[in-house]
């Protein structure tokens, strides 16, 4: 890791110079509330200080909500050509919390196969982390992902008059040294950004009771109780995943042409919570009520990936809370399953 420091009066030298080189996707205000990450081509659409965006920008670019990825012929032999798509792009403004929610994506398309839809773009994807204040919603800081260590080439902190950047990749180091005026941080700018840091995981005001929720899950478990009215306001809608920075399930669908000779394969986003996702060939569903689907959702969040792998699959971008009509939340829940144990 580099560190580096650029200076206030430099910035806008910086950003307009990726923006006119690169392929360039940053936070645009769409309306009162949320930004979008959408194709910026003058550095004025470009707005850093956003709080809520309702899909993660990098799940949207590396894993689309629908992507083709074969095309196909039937004749006497069937040809078969793979569609992998990727082009060099630079995303700006993306926060620690979506970065990690990005590294657990990476880790899930490489560990049992390596997906080279989603790899053909991630390689292609130059990542510019930038720290932004927390939502109401937002519980990164229990979850341990306020802060990335990796999966960025250059991370930028806004102290008072001046950026301190993280630069993790020799990428990073290149575009740094093209296009940007830096100088090496000193002793000042650490003792700076470590009071920075310290006060931005302050403004963290929600909190989930995470400890021994791996164990605690089991007690709560078999109350159906519980789990009938934590779920009785579902709508079986599916935002909750679809807006997951982590939710990773996908359905394949063939797209044949009227000649049946001609067609695709296409993937779609999928969503463990409505009903259809249980249901298999000859009418069984696996998980055919609301009760079930909600209850196995926290299980793959917060401790099948512990189980399998130590790792939560929730980052706390506070998303899932954001997007439920049926006012469903994530926080509430576990923190009631703690007071269920302790009761
Ligand atoms: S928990 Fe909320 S967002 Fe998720 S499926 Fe139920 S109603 Fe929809
Ligand atoms: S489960 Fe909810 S809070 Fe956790 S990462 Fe997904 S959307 Fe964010």
């Amino acid at each position: 890791m580099l560190y580096k420091i650029l200076k206030k009066e430099n910035y806008t030298d910086f950003v307009e110079k990726l923006i006119s080189e690169y392929e360039f996707i940053g936070p645009k205000k769409k309306d009162k509330v949320f930004h979008d990450f959408v194709p910026i081509k003058d550095l004025r659409e470009l707005d850093t200080d956003y709080k809520k965006t309702t899909i993660a920008p990098a799940k949207k670019l590396l894993f689309p909500p629908t992507e083709e990825l074969v095309e196909y012929e039937v004749g006497d032999v069937i040809k078969v050509k793979p569609l992998v798509e990727s082009s060099e792009k630079i995303l700006f403004g993306i926060d620690a919390c979506d970065i990690n929610g990005m590294n657990f994506m990476d880790w899930i398309f490489s560990t049992e196969f390596i997906d080279e839809n989603y790899f053909a773009k991630r390689r292609k994807l130059i990542v510019i982390g930038k720290d932004r204040e927390p939502s109401e919603t937002c519980f990164a800081l229990s979850m341990g992902a306020e802060y990335a260590k990796d999966g960025f080439d250059i991370f930028l902190t806004e102290l008072e008059d001046r950026y301190f950047l993280r630069i993790a990749t020799s990428k990073g180091n290149e575009i740094t040294e093209k296009f940007a005026r830096i100088q090496d941080a000193t002793d000042s700018d650490f003792r700076d950004y470590d009071k920075f840091m310290d006060d931005y995981r302050s403004k963290f005001k929600l909190k989930i009771n995470i400890d021994n929720f791996y164990d605690d899950f089991e007690f709560i478990y078999s109350n159906e109780k519980y789990w009938e009215e934590a779920s009785k306001n579902c709508y079986s809608c599916g935002s909750c995943n679809l807006v997951c920075p982590t939710c990773f399930c996908f359905n394949v669908k063939d797209d044949m042409q009227l000649n049946l000779k001609v067609g695709n394969k296409m993937r779609e986003w999928d969503s463990c919570m409505i009903p259809e996702y249980g249901l298999v060939a000859g009418g069984h569903n696996f998980r055919p009520t609301k009760e079930n689907r909600l209850k196995q959702r926290y299980r793959c969040k917060l401790k099948t990936f512990v189980d399998k792998y130590g790792k939560y699959a929730c980052v706390g971008c506070g998303r899932c809370i954001e997007a439920c009509l049926a006012k469903i939340n994530i926080v509430e829940d576990v923190n009631s399953v703690k007071k269920e144990v302790s009761a």
